[in-house]
């Protein structure tokens, strides 16, 4: 293989980098032989010099490959579904939708879930799901919260879990929040580290490749993206989010995935509470029924 430090000079001075190169940095950030200064050099000539959508989709799928993919008995096939934010201030959607679309889901067997029988605790399921939302997400990255921040404000919350624990919680309750780990997107779980200390998060490839990478180790069959703009979010203006918006699109779909996204504005943060605790109240306001209107819109 190609040394490090070739590749990042390659990166830094514009050059595009081959798949096999691609690869390779990732094989050394998943196991640890390429040092940290290494990784926030390539990140740093990555954020500056971009990557065109070939080399996205390439650091997109080798860093859905660096663990784990989660797979799902023959009757989920097209039913495994998620939704994913570039981040904002406030932004805590991810909490209410995925227990939402799990109680829609088995709405149908009336059986279970948060939406009818409000306050009474998932009950197990005989039968399979119409949909099953197997979540993974992601800490604060700069000045945005992050997912699973929120949710560790519930005592004993426990983010990391296995592929076998997620499928065992889908069957119960239909959804599942999770983080990356060794097991799971741990080149993602390393790079999200990094970017968020070397300046190198708003950078179109790497957040792209962020998102993505996580939902192709999910297997999904569909996929809603809510691509954010403003002042509370990663990118200021609607033109570069709906840039950041047409590469989602286009390297999901060549993943196979069915994915469409939405622009968003957030020029101040989205309901009333910032802070995890308070949001995960908040959220749990909304599934209730309540909550502020601008949450409840999203
Ligand atoms: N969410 C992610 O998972 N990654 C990013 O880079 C941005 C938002």
């Amino acid at each position: 293989p190609t040394p490090l430090p070739t590749l990042i000079r390659k990166k830094r001075d514009g050059e595009r980098l081959e798949d096999a190169e691609i690869r390779s940095f990732v094989r050394g950030v998943t196991e640890g032989t390429a040092q940290q200064g290494q990784i926030g050099a390539m990140l740093m000539a990555i954020r500056l010099r971009g990557m065109d959508a070939a080399e996205t989709l390439a650091l997109t799928q080798a860093m859905a490959g660096s663990g784990r993919t989660l797979a799902w008995p023959p009757a989920w096939h097209g039913l495994v579904v998620d939704k994913h934010s570039t981040g904002g201030v406030g932004d805590k959607v991810s909490l209410a939708l995925a227990p939402a679309l799990a109680a829609c889901g088995c709405k149908v067997r009336g059986t279970r879930g948060w939406g009818g029988d409000r306050g009474v605790s998932p009950s197990p399921c005989a039968h399979p799901c119409p949909s099953q939302v197997p979540m993974i997400s992601g800490r604060g990255l700069g000045h945005t919260g992050g997912t699973l921040d929120k949710l560790e404000a519930i005592p004993g919350f426990r983010v990391s879990q296995s592929p076998e624990e997620m499928r065992h919680i889908l069957e119960r309750v239909g959804c599942c929040i999770v983080g990356q780990s060794a097991e799971l997107v741990p080149a993602d779980r390393v790079l999200y580290g990094l970017r968020d200390v070397t300046a190198t998060v708003d950078s179109l490839p790497l957040i792209t490749a962020s998102i993505l990478s996580k939902k192709a180790a999910e297997r999904l069959s569909a996929l809603v993206l809510d691509v954010k703009f403003g002042e509370a979010a990663l990118y200021p203006t609607q033109e570069s989010a709906r840039e950041l918006a047409q590469s989602l699109v286009e390297v999901g779909t060549h993943l196979g995935i069915r994915t469409a996204a939405l622009l968003t504005r957030m020029e101040q943060p989205l309901g009333r509470a910032v802070g995890n605790a308070l949001e995960v109240l908040e959220a749990l306001e909304c599934l209730q029924g309540g909550g502020p209107p601008d949450l409840r819109h999203l």
